[in-house]
């Protein structure tokens, strides 16, 4: 198998023959070649003998350039490294360009990396996101096949527009300049790709709720589709969604189980990629001592992840919270954008982001909301006035997770339907679940990115996916 920088920095086998491909990351003094290969945040120091090397291939070991090297393993007498490797031989795989190539060893603004989002992985920064994210996905996966999860792939194109999570993007083959039209002037979708409108989905819920109604516990994990034109550090147009579904659980077995989740795979990532956290760490204490001071996190980011790992999440009746905020300092000045006066508000970010940062100060579970603020599915309270639901929200972020106990009975679900006014032909199906072996059941959405920001602590969601799609950027 190829050698890579993690397994031989890791290595004692000094005076072994080793063999390495990656990238310079920077070359100085003619001699000492800080080498890349993205296995980890570290660069291994290859160091060379330059009176034994052609002058010209010494010219082609610039920033970016990618390598081969043969050499010996030996510590390292150097500052910051125990190991490196006396270079025997080295060959140029591909040249880079000193004067053109972007991703310089110096800072550079997120704003310009974003611009090069194809090379902005080769930064120590977003190749530690990166892998986080991606041990992030894998401990996903374990968390649910351990615990008796089947993985469903829901669709992606959807035929129904009751998803109701946000706006949809439509899925056409149609000739926009020339669409067929029916005699009322309204564009025929009969003739469309599938002879009726579809969008990419906003969720895939409903129809993993079709499949914990035979396989008990499921969950999907796959990319989900919002048009909504929010410019905000939170938002994304194209983002992952974790949704598990699971029969037989209420309300509190749910929310036992995002608890339970979610510390899960902050765990997996603390005992996996110290390294990297480490890095993001350092990182992040360096941001926040560029805020002001009311504004600068209490915690590192390690403690953080600690502190979520370690502790139970507060868990608060909407109805406790509205007046938790009624009669907050930032409400009574005024200091909100959005004042809560009343039973009923929903609740904006500033709110949410108050009870958990300054209130409670750890992460707090909100239930019980008023059901004309939530989605049609969710179960009716006996009180008549709040639905099951429940929102996870966190430190930074607000809401991470969006759940409830699904409304179980066909007659108040279908009552509902009607009320506001939703196609019950569109979810004859969905309906159809609440008439043969219906049970109580509950689920949840948690939007990957944000626990990817919240556990990189990347302040822009924009930072923790490899191509962000955005308002007017789709650019790569
Ligand atoms: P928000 O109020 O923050 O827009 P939401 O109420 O629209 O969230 P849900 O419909 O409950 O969110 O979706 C479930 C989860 O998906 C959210 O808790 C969040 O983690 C994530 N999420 C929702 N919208 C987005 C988005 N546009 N980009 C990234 N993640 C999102
Ligand atoms: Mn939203």
């Amino acid at each position: 198998m190829q050698q890579n920088v993690a397994g031989i920095l890791q290595s004692d086998k000094f005076s072994q023959e080793v063999h390495l491909k990656g990238w310079v990351r920077t070359f100085r003094a003619n001699r000492f070649i800080a080498l890349n290969d993205g296995s980890t945040i570290k660069n291994i120091q290859c160091v060379i003998d330059f009176e034994k090397t052609d002058e010209s291939l010494l010219k082609r070991i610039t920033t970016g350039a990618a390598i081969a090297v043969t050499g010996t393993l030996v510590e390292s007498l150097g500052k910051g490294q125990s190991v490196e490797i006396q270079v025997s031989n080295i060959e140029i795989l591909g040249d880079s360009n000193p004067e053109k190539y972007p991703i310089q060893p110096k800072k550079h603004s997120f704003e310009f990396l974003r611009e090069n989002a194809h090379l902005r992985v080769r930064t120590n920064t977003f190749s530690a996101v990166m892998r986080v994210r991606s041990a992030l996905s894998f401990a996903v996966h374990k968390y649910f096949t351990e615990n008796g999860f089947y993985n469903v792939h829901t669709p992606i194109i959807t035929g129904s527009d009751a998803e109701g999570a946000g706006e949809m993007f439509q899925v056409t083959t149609l000739d926009l300049t020339n669409p067929p039209k029916k005699e009322d002037g309204k564009i025929d979708y009969g003739q469309d790709f599938f002879g009726k409108e579809t969008n990419l989905t906003v969720s895939g819920q409903l129809e993993a709720e079709t499949y914990a109604m035979a396989l008990s516990k499921v969950y999907t994990f796959g990319p989900t589709f919002r048009a909504e034109n929010s410019n905000t550090t939170r938002h994304l147009a194209e983002f992952w969604m974790i949704e598990p579904e699971v029969a037989f659980n209420d309300l509190d077995a749910n929310m036992d189980l995002a608890e339970d989740f979610i510390k899960s795979v902050i765990n997996y990532v603390l005992e996996n990629c110290l390294d990297d956290l480490t890095f993001l760490d350092k990182r992040f204490a360096k941001e926040e001592s560029t805020k002001p001071a009311q504004q600068r996190s209490e915690f590192s980011l390690l403690e953080k992840l600690k502190f979520v790992v370690d502790n139970n999440f507060k868990r608060v009746s909407y109805t406790e919270a509205i007046d938790i905020l009624r009669n907050c300092k930032p409400n009574k000045k005024k200091k909100f954008q959005y004042l809560i006066d009343e039973w009923g508000a929903d609740l904006q970010s500033e709110h949410e982001r108050y009870l958990v940062e300054k209130h409670f100060k750890c992460p707090v579970i909100l239930f019980d909301y008023p059901a004309n603020i939530k989605a049609f599915y969710m179960r009716l309270n006996d009180d008549g006035k709040t639905v099951r639901a429940m929102d996870v929200l966190f430190p930074g972020i607000g809401e991470i997770v969006g759940g409830s106990q699904r409304e179980e009975r066909y007659d108040v679900l279908l009552e509902k339907i009607k009320t506001l006014g939703i196609d019950e032909k569109e979810l004859w199906w969905y309906l159809e679940l609440r008439k043969f072996g219906t049970a109580v059941h509950s689920g949840f959405g948690l939007g990957f990115e944000r626990l990817v920001q919240f556990t990189t602590g990347m302040g822009n969601i924009r930072d923790v996916i490899p191509f962000p799609r955005t308002p007017q950027n789709a650019e790569f």
